[in-house]
């Protein structure tokens, strides 16, 4: 058995040496879909309807590949015309060659466009090790605490329509297991309305007690004064922290906000430059707590280094969105990041069917409100490839 393991190790060792990158490929697909956008993005209950989703692939000279389910097929011919031939282990040098894109271009290579090339080349790595990707990033647990998070705020009678209903999801979502619930409150075309955002938190505190973790994320164009005046009423309902109340461009907003707040802000989510905007706003005083989501910064690779940088201050970082590569990075987070980001989830919507191209689901809540992080190689997903091949629109091109 050693002498095996030995001699797949040696075969492993020979086949990294002298890797290139021999393509970048998209797909696309359709899937019935729930969930709808306004006009700002934000989703929510819809009828049933179609939706095309891409997925991309970065293929070897070893015939493995990285999948990663989204990016663009104009980032991955850019993407293409890059890093062809170069070695797909090495995600620094590809990383910064194609960040290095966004100085003139930004649409070239957005952020969320840039990590489905890294989230693919982790996910060929840990294909080649037969590793997950957060036990190549050095593991650190095996499960993570999940809260539900709320979509936004909407007019739909038993959904998210009225303080009412956020407390009546909130007590089903805890009855689930969630120990953690994070109302994303309404926005327009419903909103603002900073006293309808007041009453929906004390209406979720009263239902479902003290021990539960309850977190605040509202329309995100308050002044200083709303936010303020947001701020000081929900630290009274003991909230765990408040998200992006302002536009996050205004760093010294947010400087003035946490001087004048006991409650723990969480930012930047949204605010562009990575992990550099991450460093400033630590810096300056500008959050409690940190931010990332792969999306946001570009991929797993730059996720990790906002996770090492708050490590070194003490710093929380609290992850941004769901999926696979998210719990990666969770995974392989030593102190920062608490909680798992479950969602958006809504009254109306069955989660779970929004990804019918996963055979299994990647972030099932079990009874004391975790999920676990995904062991299979790579990203760990469990992708149905006859379903993508009887719903597909596009083959890889
Ligand atoms: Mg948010």
């Amino acid at each position: 058995m050693t002498d095996t393991l030995a001699a797949a190790a040696e075969q492993i060792g020979a086949a990294a040496r002298g890797l290139t990158i021999t393509d970048i490929q998209t797909l696309t697909f359709n899937y019935q879909s729930c969930v709808g956008r306004d006009d700002e993005g934000h989703g929510h209950p819809a009828p049933a309807h179609t939706k095309t989703a891409l997925m991309t692939r970065v293929r070897t000279s070893i015939g493995l590949d990285g999948y990663f389910v989204g990016g663009s097929a104009e980032t991955a011919a850019t993407a293409k015309r890059m890093i062809v031939g170069m070695d797909p282990l090495l995600r620094e040098p590809i990383w910064h060659k194609l960040q290095q894109v966004q100085r003139l271009d930004p649409r070239a290579m957005l952020d969320r466009y840039l990590a489905a090339i890294d989230c693919a080349l982790w996910d060929f790595a840990g294909k080649l090790t037969g590793l997950p990707a957060h036990r190549l990033l050095g593991g650190s647990r095996e499960k993570v605490p999940a809260y539900a998070s709320t979509m936004c705020g909407d007019d739909i009678p038993g959904g998210l329509g009225s303080p009412e209903d956020y407390a009546n999801f909130a007590k089903t979502c805890v009855a689930q297991g969630y120990k953690g619930y994070k109302l994303h409150t309404w926005m327009s075309p419903y909103g603002p309305d900073l006293k309808r955002d007041i009453a929906a938190c004390q209406a979720v505190r009263d239902a479902v007690g003290p021990e539960i973790k309850l977190m605040l994320d509202p329309n995100h164009h308050y002044s200083r004064q709303e936010a303020l005046y947001l701020g000081r009423a929900i630290e009274e309902m003991d909230f765990y922290w408040m998200e992006e109340p302002m536009d996050e461009h205004s760093t010294s907003s947010y400087v003035w906000l946490c001087e004048n707040l006991r409650l723990p802000i969480c930012g930047p989510e949204t605010a562009e430059g990575q992990f550099y905007t991450r460093a400033e706003w630590i810096v300056r005083g500008a959050a409690d707590l940190s931010r990332v989501g792969i999306s946001d910064v570009g991929g797993i690779s730059p996720a990790m280094k906002v996770v090492h940088l708050c490590e070194a201050f003490h710093m929380r970082c609290e992850v941004h969105g769901g999926g696979a590569a998210n719990l990666q990075v969770l995974g392989a987070m030593g102190i920062p990041g608490e909680m798992y980001e479950k969602g958006l989830l809504h009254p109306h919507v069955d989660f779970e069917a929004e990804k019918p191209w996963l055979k299994t689901s990647i972030d099932p809540v079990d009874s004391d409100g975790n999920v676990p992080i995904p062991q299979g190689p790579g990203l760990g997903e469990d992708i149905d490839w006859d379903f993508i091949k009887d719903n597909l629109v596009r083959d890889w091109a």
